[in-house]
């Protein structure tokens, strides 16, 4: 990878002349004298001066071609966090544009995506509000990434990777989704480099030691190609490469390959004047060299969500080898390499209107975190977006959607409207009848079957794929169990006053039931009949709150006769049932509840964990991301924390799934590495399979994350084993 040459003052102001020429560059030597004297003799971890980052950050802005208001926020971005400039003083400096911009990255700086899955999500939806407000927060954000991950060497190993994780779980997909693949592939090499450095070193060695075999090879492609294109007259410059280092990973990862010959490595790219001129260059290349059936993409008639406009085409070269090429305009190489930036108006200060698909994903997203109260599920919709690639299909009338890979007819209609997808019963793709999990091609051409009388089910949010379609389903799922569950509340309720003599009218009349409404924080009546119905309000103690104590002995004498085994009396023995769970969590408000783990997800303490009621039977721990917590009604959720004043350490039984090699031995040597951490095997069980691996399955107990964390590194770490797991 090219290191970047040291950016200074200068070379930023040279940047920004090259692509406006009149730019008043006052304001940004001002932006940079400013931080150089509020950053002082602050140092960075590598020891070089602090200004060198900001410096950098600004330069990386002005390589975007970014407006002057975002170069200067480039240049200040850290100033009022970590010095004793004040945000008014910027405003009064710079003006209310670059302050507003400050102030947007040293909110974004604040959240930490490192912490527990909860927060994380909530940050990330902080996030999506900042960006929406003004999409430039989130660029200068990603070119302070950018600069923190080129000197990541500098930090201890365990930050470098945590920060090169949270980099390539939000950061690269972002500036990707942004369309801004010139950030997104550098992100991703450098993390790749502190992630998996033995992966990252053996394809640099591999690039760097046949270097002049490689550009033997470069140029004698680009030549040939070159040579065709001359032959049928198309103008174009060829330009061949390396690709980058993350991307070759991923292929091998997913092909369960080792990349072996030098040609796995490289690519070539075709650039022509216009749109006319790329398919015929595409023409030309396919007549000349055969092409790998399946392999070509039309991203320039169906451009990827972001913005993104291509042909990608591999064909089998001279010497037999599979060469990937790419062929696109130069306005479109452009587009490709700085995503939305490349659409700022400097004349007239804004984004023109190609950013609309960018804005309108964003304020999608603002939409979803509107109805998805819960952020742990805003974060798991919108990573299926940010993560996707993305099929093409038909409308019967032609009509092109965009649905997320492995989506299904259902995805496909909600993309047609709502009413569509919850009347959904069955599809015709290209003709031929379908079941509703049938995976879409692109490509396909779908014709959705409806029924008046149909309904989305649960099972169907394990079917979708998009965004779209599970946020709508889980919201008609929510409402119709609210429903349920307020005629059932109404029910109880009712009946409940109805045993202990109580009128509703008069409890209304006293100002009583308000009273208890406020206490207890419920809005509406109708709140408190669906807070009944889920079993979020335990009726007994509303009971006990609505009656006045000598009333109530009364009463209670008077059930006592009435009743062998009175309501009050079922409530008293359902609370003093003692479980395994009951001691070691804590239920928020709510003390006299069943607790028993979920089986789904066997959540260890120290994990994040989220609770969900179901009447008669309790509360259900899950951890904060399991998927069938995240399905479950928002209203039946409730925060639970594990109870840290316990004295004896709880233990759990927790699955550990090990892939290793066949090897005579090893299940004794994972035994032993497992006892050897203190932690005690409560059930073994092994398989070989026929490719002459191994799979053992232990249920070991511990008392916390760390010491699972210990005894699963601790395996990983044995020769022979591939990956271990929580299973
Ligand atoms: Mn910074």
């Amino acid at each position: 990878m090219a290191k970047a040459p040291l950016a200074t003052i200068e070379t930023i102001c040279k940047s920004i002349q090259g692509y406006f020429p009149d730019a008043n560059l006052e304001l940004v030597r001002k932006a940079y004298a400013f931080a150089e004297k509020a950053h002082g003799d602050q140092k960075r971890s590598s020891g070089d001066p602090y200004i060198i980052h900001p410096t950098e950050v600004a330069q990386t802005l002005a390589d975007m071609r970014l407006d002057l208001s975002s170069i200067c926020a480039g240049f200040l971005h850290d100033t009022v966090e970590d010095t004793p400039a004040k945000l008014e003083d910027i405003e009064r400096e710079f003006g209310k544009d670059v302050a507003t911009l400050v102030d947007g990255v040293t909110k974004l700086n604040k959240m930490s995506f490192r912490t527990t899955e909860e927060k994380q999500a909530e940050n990330f939806r902080k996030m999506v509000i900042a960006m929406s407000k003004d999409i430039r927060v989130i660029i200068v954000k990603l070119a302070d990434r950018l600069s923190n991950m080129r000197s990541l060497q500098f930090l201890a190993p365990h930050k470098q990777k945590t920060i090169a994780q949270e980099t390539l779980d939000i950061y690269a997909p972002l500036a990707n989704r942004l369309g801004m693949s010139g950030i997104k592939v550098e992100l991703e090499d450098l993390c790749l480099r502190f992630i998996h450095p033995d992966v990252y070193y053996k394809l640099a060695e591999l690039v760097a030691k046949n270097k002049s075999e490689r550009e033997k090879y470069l140029e004698e492609v680009a030549h040939l190609i070159q040579e065709k294109l001359v032959e049928y007259d198309v103008k174009a410059q060829v330009i061949g490469r390396a690709k980058h280092f993350y991307s070759i990973y991923k292929k091998m990862e997913r092909r369960q390959v080792d990349f072996n010959e030098l040609h796995d490595l490289l690519a070539f790219r075709i650039v022509v004047d216009n749109i006319t001129e790329c398919y015929k260059a595409l023409g030309v290349i396919h007549a000349a060299f055969r092409p790998v059936p399946g392999r070509f993409k039309d991203y320039i008639a169906m451009p990827k969500a972001n913005n993104y406009q291509s042909l990608h085409t591999t064909v089998i070269g001279s010497t037999g080898e599979r060469t990937e090429i790419q062929i696109r305009t130069h306005e479109m190489n452009m587009v490709a390499e700085r995503g939305i930036a490349a659409h700022w108006k400097y004349k007239e200060g804004r984004f023109d209107s190609a950013t609309r698909d960018s804005v309108e994903w964003v304020n999608r997203l603002l939409e979803w975190q509107k109805d998805l109260s819960d952020p742990n599920e805003f974060l798991e919709t919108v990573k299926v977006d940010l993560f996707s690639e993305d099929v093409f299909v038909f409308t019967p009338k032609g009509e092109v959607k965009e649905l997320p890979h492995g989506a299904t007819p259902l995805d496909f209609a909600y993309a047609v409207h709502t009413d569509v997808g919850n009347r959904c019963v069955g599809a015709k793709v290209n003709g031929r009848i379908v079941s509703l999990k049938h995976r879409l091609k692109s490509g396909d051409a779908i014709e959705i079957i409806t029924s008046p009388t149909q309904t989305p089910s649960k099972d169907w949010l394990k079917i979708v794929k998009s965004s779209r379609a599970k946020a709508k389903i889980r919201a008609y799922i929510k409402l119709r169990e609210r429903d349920i569950a307020k005629l059932e509340g109404m029910d109880i309720f009712e009946k409940a006053l109805k045993k202990y003599e109580l009128s509703l009218s008069k409890l209304e009349k006293s100002g009583k039931l308000d009273e208890i409404l406020k206490e207890c924080s419920i809005r509406t009546m109708e709140d408190l009949h669906v807070g009944i119905g889920y079993g979020r309000f335990q009726i007994e103690q509303l009971i006990l709150k609505l009656i006045p104590k000598e009333e109530l002995e009364a009463q209670r004498q008077k059930l006592k006769a009435d009743e062998n085994e009175s309501f009050l009396k079922k409530a008293i023995k359902s609370a003093s049932k003692k479980s395994e769970a009951r001691n070691a969590i804590v239920v928020e408000g709510i003390d006299d509840l069943l607790v028993r783990y979920a089986r789904c997800c066997n959540p260890v303490p120290g994990e994040s964990i989220v609770g969900s009621i179901t009447r008669g039977r309790g509360v259900t721990i899950h951890q904060a991301n399991c998927p069938r917590a995240l399905d479950t009604d928002t209203e039946r959720r409730i925060a639970v924390s594990w109870n840290k004043t316990l004295t004896a350490p709880v233990k759990r039984a927790v699955r550990i799934r090990v892939l290793s090699n066949d090897d005579t031995g090893l299940l004794a040597l994972m035994s032993q590495t497992i006892t050897g951490c203190g932690v005690n095997i409560a059930s073994a069980n092994i398989r070989t399979t026929k490719d002459k691996k191994a799979i053992a399955l232990f249920e070991v107990e511990v008392g916390n994350m760390e010491q699972l964390n210990r005894v699963m590194s601790a395996l990983e770490s044995k020769k022979g084993v591939i990956s271990v797991e929580r299973s």
